[in-house]
């Protein structure tokens, strides 16, 4: 990559035009800083690079930026790293096998917040030699109301590596825990969403030590990233003050918790507070509430390069299990062979899915960005605005009016609530943002219900029958 000066107009348009995830993959290869904004955002820190002389740096950046470099897409990286997949999906992206399934040995289960998988895998590998450690989210001690609750870091121990289940919906970055892996090189699985599976992909491209650290990726399905404000917003409106929030679970499990609740706990010093997160204004997950922008164009719904996806598997079948049941999606013959020897030998349950199923099991993240984004990237072009090249095109999905103002309100919601909450933060009052944002999520509510309705009703009575049949 050459060296002549460079201009940063393209990372500048990425971040400053909300299509930055934050994932520090260019301060990683820059060493610009990653900072938090007042959104609870992580951004890479540009204006030290404004006389950049190094024309190579900012190409390096640009080539492992998520949303820079089109030539490099999901597509491309997953054929580049995904020797042996014989099946081909537009939606899943290539893949060995498909399966639904939990963990029946252990905690990992119990532990986890579906059927265990995440953390297992890593503890698997772990325990076979294929690996040094598992590069996942890992609680971090809050100095300030405006610290993260969780950060990327590496469990070198089978202890370390299931203290670190369950999902955290909640912003991280990739370039610290590269740099602790740059000082301790090894073996690892590195656990991310897709964004990050794909920085991943293309640092590899371009980091010989990394590529060799790296040894296996699983990727998360993600619906989108919520803002640390997100967390906030939740244990606040339970009456815990952003400065006195010290931990936070983002589901919990229950007998008498359905499986797609989302019931929160969150921790001050001396107690907790449990909550369905749907009860709470810019709880529901969907509608969109304090969610990173840059979500709001993605195009990879579960990790079309890792070499293993683990999500929930969403279907009547499996809901009616309050303990939780993976969706899986393999890409790698050793994790395969893995998971396949622990069936039979009864260590985890596993069943065949389609990807049909895989993709209704995700129904709802397949609309909203695959339909849902060539409505907004057609929304962006109209306005002559600079965007990211996907691989959704613009006004690729036909759909009727009801869902273009779906789509259209859940962009103004995330919009919306990010300032709200920011204001409410910097005048110390929850209920100038529960008083902006109760009334559109209330009528967004009662959209997304009237154009869903048939398959709300078609979800509730299949859960019950089979609820009733048990
Ligand atoms: C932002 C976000 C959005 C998601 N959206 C969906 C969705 O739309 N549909 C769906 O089916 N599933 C989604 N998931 C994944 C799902 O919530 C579960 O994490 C997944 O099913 C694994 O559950 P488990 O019990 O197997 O894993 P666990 O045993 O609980 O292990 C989870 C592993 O993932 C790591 N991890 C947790 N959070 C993060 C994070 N933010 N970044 C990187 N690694 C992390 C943990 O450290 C742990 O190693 C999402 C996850 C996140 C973080």
């Amino acid at each position: 990559m050459g060296s002549k000066m460079a201009k940063i107009d393209n990372l500048k348009n990425v971040v400053n035009g909300g299509y930055c995830v934050g994932c520090g993959a260019c301060s990683f290869v820059s060493g610009a800083p990653v900072k938090i904004n007042d959104y609870g955002e992580y951004y890479p820190d540009l204006s030290d690079l404004k006389d950049v002389s190094d024309g190579g740096i900012v190409k390096q950046m640009e080539f492992v930026c998520p949303s820079l470099n089109p030539k490099f897409n999901e597509d491309v990286l997953a054929a580049t790293f995904l020797n042996n997949c014989d099946n081909a999906s537009r939606n899943i992206g290539p893949y060995q096998d498909v399966y639904a399934g939990y963990v029946r040995e252990g905690e990992y289960r119990n532990n986890g917040t579906s059927g265990g998988f995440g953390t297992w895998v890593g503890a698997e590998l772990f325990q076979q030699g294929m690996i040094d450690g598992v590069i996942h989210i890992k609680e971090f001690k809050r100095a300030t109301a405006l610290d993260p609750f969780f950060k990327y870091g590496i469990s070198n121990s089978l202890e370390e590596i299931t203290k670190g289940a369950r999902t955290k919906y909640h912003v991280v970055e990739v370039s610290e825990v590269l740099q602790m892996i740059k000082e301790k090189p090894g073996k690892y699985l590195f656990i991310g969403l897709p964004c990050m599976v794909k920085a991943i992909r293309r640092i590899q491209l371009i980091d010989p030590l990394i590529k060799e650290s790296i040894a296996y990726t699983a990727a998360l399905v993600c619906g989108h990233l919520k803002s640390i404000n997100w967390t906030l917003s939740l244990g606040w409106a339970k009456g815990i003050e952003p400065s006195k929030a010290v931990r936070f679970k983002y589901r919990t499990k229950a007998d008498d918790i359905p499986a797609r609740a989302y019931v929160f706990t969150a921790y001050a010093d001396d107690y907790e507070i449990r909550e369905d997160s749907g009860n709470v204004v810019g709880g529901k997950f969907n509608q969109g509430s304090l969610m990173l922008p840059a979500c709001n164009f993605c195009d990879d719904v579960v990790g079309e390069t890792a070499d293993l996806t683990i999500g929930d598997a969403w279907l009547p079948q499996f809901e009616i299990d309050s303990n939780g049941t993976n969706l899986l999606i393999v890409r790698n013959s050793q994790i395969n062979q893995l998971i396949t020897n622990a069936f039979e030998r009864d260590r985890i349950y596993l069943e065949p899915l389609t990807e049909k199923d895989a993709v209704s099991a995700q129904s709802g993240g397949f609309r909203q960005r695959r339909e849902g984004l060539s409505y907004r990237l057609r929304m962006v072009d109209k306005k002559k605005l600079w965007r990211p090249i996907k691989r959704v095109q613009a006004g690729e999905f036909l759909m009727p009016p009801l869902r273009k103002l779906i789509y259209a309100m859940r962009f103004s919601v995330t919009v919306k609530s990010r300032e709200d909450f920011k204001i409410a933060l910097s005048r110390d009052d929850y209920g100038y943002y529960k008083k902006r944002m109760q009334a559109q999520l209330k009528i967004l509510r009662l959209l997304e219900i009237s154009s869903s309705a048939s398959r709300i009703i078609k979800r509730k009575i299949s859960y019950f029958k089979l609820k009733k049949g048990r």
